[in-house]
């Protein structure tokens, strides 16, 4: 499986013209799974972002003026083109990210069916007439896109979280300019490529890469751009949305989280130690909803315990993501690896049992092994910050009502996950977990029909299913009066 070089695009894309940053800078973009270089993009600043804006500016009043139908005619043409070409994107997205490559097949697909899905919804975009208290007058409500969209995105899903903010502007009428994180441009980058071969008008579609800091305040500060959909870490999220607000913009933010999985005495456990690896281990831990407190109760904890361990050691598989059979590829730099090396030295030194893994292979990607750890204790830092990392710290509870204020004591409102055959229970728990998305029974739980989006410090706003398109419309009130 080799790479198709000309889905490498080295420069951004800009009212349908592939440039280089003004400076002429480039960065380059490593492989995770050998640490060699893949290639370079363009390091672009304020002035490129800038005529990004512009160029989505100049696409927007065409591209709002079309009926939905003609946008998700676009939109499905788009989704044909990356689909006749997803063995080739998903062997891109897995050199730069590292995901096995059958995650990475999925991811796109997935990424599609958002696109799809959104091209579809917009033609449900509905308005109201409102009962009018006056006799000669009526009220309507009408939505109208908000205009110039920019977007940022994280490296853990370089393609569909893209998709997910795509579909829902274009379908809504928006033009957008995304910039994607920089281990991951290139499977943003495609899509500029795939804009071309679908045919979408210029400029409905701009990308740039390079100095995050300096394209992030352009996208805040320029009164074009309407409205700004983050997806990564609260640091960088609350930085943006300050900045953003500053400049009375829309936002919708996916932040970090700090996912609990709660197993009951009453759980059907084999069910619970799949959706465990899954929700675990799933893009080797390195997603905002994988489980990152593993809560058992006393009762089944053993058990629990060793059936996990039974099943890590049978099913994860480390290794280069092309490579067949492998299941957890290496996770995105050194620094990763480093954090999840420190969960782990953190847990084993306040009396955690390693009981599999814990080690970095001897070898030049940034891997780290599956690691089970029991004992685990609520001063460790694996229980109050993200892992993003192939840790599975398995804690004891003894209550219903502890694990639910355990689950809740975080500043995190992400997904969380329980397991539970008691019909009273499961209504219980569902309705007191502080948490934007809840797995019952469940691991994976993600669907272009579902919302997704967080509470508290996990972010606002809802991405996915028609809730998804209410943050790229604005409500207008008609009131027509003279009758
Ligand atoms: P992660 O920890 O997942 O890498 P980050 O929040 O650091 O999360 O990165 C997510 C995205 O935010 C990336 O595209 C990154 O380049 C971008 N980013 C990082 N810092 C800033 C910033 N100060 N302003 C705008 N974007 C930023």
């Amino acid at each position: 499986m080799s790479l198709n070089a000309s889905l490498l695009k080295e420069q951004v894309f800009i009212g349908g013209t592939w440039c280089d940053a003004d400076s002429g800078q480039t960065i380059g973009v490593a492989n995770p799974a050998t640490g060699e270089t893949i290639g370079t993009i363009p390091y672009c600043g304020r002035p490129e972002t800038a005529r990004a804006i512009a160029a989505a500016e100049a696409a927007f009043p065409a591209w709002k003026a079309l009926t939905a139908e003609a946008r998700a005619t676009h939109m499905h043409k788009l989704c044909d083109v990356i689909m006749a070409e997803l063995d080739d994107l998903a062997v891109l997205l897995t050199t730069e990210m590292g995901k096995p490559l059958a995650e990475a097949k999925g991811e796109i697909a997935l990424g599609v069916k958002y696109i799809r899905f959104f091209a579809e919804e917009g033609k449900r975009i509905y308005g109201d007439t409102i009962p009018s208290p006056w006799a000669d007058r009526r009220i309507l409500v009408t939505k109208e896109p908000v205009g110039v969209v920019g977007s940022i995105t994280p490296w853990n899903f370089p393609n569909s979280m893209i998709a997910r903010k795509l579909g829902a502007a274009l379908a809504s009428g928006c033009t957008m300019v995304m910039k994607p994180a920089e281990f991951t441009p290139y499977s943003a980058l495609i899509y500029g490529v795939m804009a071309e071969k679908a045919g979408l008008p210029a400029g409905v579609i701009n990308i740039v890469t390079g100095d995050a800091p300096a394209i992030g305040e352009e996208m805040c500060e320029n009164p074009v751009l309407r409205k700004l959909t983050f997806t990564g870490s609260t640091r960088v999220g609350k930085l943006l949305a300050s900045n953003a607000g500053k400049n009375m913009k829309k936002i919708s933010m996916e932040l970090g989280g700090n996912a609990p999985f709660i197993v009951f005495d009453d759980a059907d456990l084999d069910r619970a130690v799949d959706g465990a690896i899954a929700s675990k281990f799933r893009n080797s831990g390195q997603t905002c909803v994988c489980a990152n407190r593993l809560y058992v109760q006393a009762g089944v904890y053993d058990a629990f315990a060793d059936k996990l361990k039974a099943a890590m050691a049978a099913q994860l598989k480390v290794g280069n993501g092309l490579d067949a059979g492998v299941t957890q590829g290496p996770l995105i730099n050194d620094a990763a690896v480093e954090k999840v090396a420190d969960h782990v030295r953190d847990a084993l030194d306040k009396g955690g049992k390693l009981v599999s893994g814990g080690n970095r292979p001897n070898n030049p990607g940034s891997f780290f092994e599956p690691t089970l750890i029991t004992g685990a204790t609520a001063d460790m830092k694996v229980a109050h910050e993200e892992t993003f990392g192939p840790l599975a710290a398995l804690f004891k509870f003894d209550t219903e009502e502890e694990v639910i204020q355990l689950a809740n004591d975080t500043e995190y409102g992400l997904a969380c996950y329980f397991y539970s055959q008691d019909l009273g229970r499961t209504f219980r728990v569902m309705e007191q977990l502080q948490y934007g998305l809840v797995g019952v029974n469940e691991g994976v739980i993600t669907t272009e029909v579902a919302p997704f989006g967080g509470v508290k410090d996990s972010g606002m706003g809802n991405e996915g299913s028609k809730y998804g398109l209410d943050d790229y419309l604005n409500v207008k009130y008609s009131c027509i009066g003279g009758l």
